[in-house]
């Protein structure tokens, strides 16, 4: 039969398993439920009610509004750089879109057309689909760069810088902007000015992925902070911006690439670049989930009450952090437990090792990676004092 057919047999298409549990990723309240913010209901009924709007398509490039009021949330109210008219941006769908778009872009354009040798570097270890995405876009060479030390629980500086001042000149580095995923370990702001010595010195490019900006302290400034600190040095940048956690819209896939160019003229050829990407990939974004942040992000009184809504979810997560720990060194649980506390933002390696995790599974019925890594909104008032025992148990059974 020589019929064209998808496929002649298991060979040539394989089934493959894409397994995410995407609760893992998101935020629980007290009560283990989703939590829809309630600025985002209140916009939403705004929305409704706003008899001027319509389903039209988007600009290519998004939402006008959106788009700078992302950036300005990322780099800063009083940013030379927008005042300096280089920074743009592109609405994507989701924190994935934007890194997607920001790794075909520098695929086909940066050092050197569709140069798919330059070295893509991630963290060691990182949000699983930072690889797939950079290889996806046709990036042949991703590898890890040094950034958790499992013996002492924290960042490996030294292994860090070491691979920065080690690879070729111009690779790519996708940096965690804050609240690391998995690990909930972020450099100092003294760390942070070193690596970015490096990476000036060495001519590295910086694409800071932020997908939890106020998820970490609470507060935006201080989670933009290396990225701010990045451009007052003078990089040229990726920023993917994603508001599926800091706005709890997760399946309405915001998100927003914000680019740092060298100066106007440079910032409008690759904008007319990225228009061309898009307009083959999407064609144009959908508008829902990106009107509720602009409008939000251009209320005073909405943004206040954002941030707001943002610190109940970080204060919950600092909450949890600290009842652990204290429950963990009251049983007297072998073992150092500060690092539960150092670590920010929504996820925890908890470091315990496989046996450990499979005991939790299998004894406890808690769920967490093999890695040990926990989603820390999993922890409530109700289920911590088991969580603690449990985790006991399995350091010392
Ligand atoms: N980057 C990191 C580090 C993440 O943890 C996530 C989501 O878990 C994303 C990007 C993707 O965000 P989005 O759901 O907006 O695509």
């Amino acid at each position: 039969d020589e019929s064209a057919r998808l496929s002649q047999s298991p060979d040539d298409l394989p089934s493959v398993s894409v397994s995410v549990q995407f609760s893992d990723f998101a935020y629980r309240t007290d009560e283990g439920k989703p939590w829809v913010l309630p600025v985002v209901k209140k916009v939403e009924s705004i929305i409704v009610n706003d008899t001027t709007l319509n389903h039209e398509y988007l600009p290519i490039l998004g939402l006008p509004e959106f788009r700078s009021s992302a950036s300005k949330i990322a780099l800063g109210d009083d940013s030379p750089a927008i005042q300096e008219n280089r920074v743009g941006a592109v609405q994507c769908l989701g924190g994935t879109g934007a890194l997607k778009m920001g790794a075909e872009f520098l695929r086909r354009f940066y050092n050197g057309n569709n140069n798919t040798k330059t070295p893509v570097f991630v963290s060691a270890p990182t949000w699983e689909n930072h690889n797939a995405v950079f290889s996806n876009a046709g990036f042949e060479d991703v590898r890890p760069y040094k950034y958790w030390d499992a013996q002492n629980r924290g960042l490996d500086l030294a292994g860090f810088l070491g691979d920065l001042e080690s690879c070729p000149e111009h690779s790519i580095f996708v940096l965690h902007a804050c609240a690391h995923n998995p690990t909930g370990t972020d450099p100092t702001q003294e760390q942070w000015k070193q690596i970015a010595e490096v990476m000036m010195r060495r001519k590295l490019f910086v694409f800071f992925d932020s997908a939890y900006q106020g998820f970490a302290s609470g507060s935006l400034d201080k989670d933009a902070w290396a990225v701010r600190y990045f451009v007052s040095m003078g990089f040229e940048m990726l920023c993917a911006q994603s508001f599926s956690k800091n706005f709890g819209l997760y399946n309405e896939r915001v998100g927003n690439l914000t680019i740092v160019a060298r100066d106007a003229d440079n910032l409008k050829r690759v904008l007319s670049q990225m228009e061309k990407i898009v307009r083959t990939t999407w064609s144009n974004p959908p508008s829902q989930g990106a009107r509720v942040v602009a409008v939000t992000l251009n209320s005073p009184e909405l943004f206040a009450e954002w941030k707001d809504n943002v610190k109940t979810m970080a204060d919950r997560v600092l909450l949890m952090r600290a009842q652990l720990k204290a429950k963990l060194q009251a049983l007297g649980t072998p073992g150092t437990w500060e690092h539960i506390t150092d670590q920010i933002g929504m996820f925890s390696f908890t470091g315990l090792n496989p046996n450990q995790v499979e005991y939790m599974i299998k004894e406890k019925h808690i769920y967490l990676m093999a890695s040990g890594r926990i989603n820390m909104c999993g922890l409530t008032t109700k289920n911590i004092d088991y969580v603690a025992e449990s985790i006991h148990e399995a350091v010392t059974s």
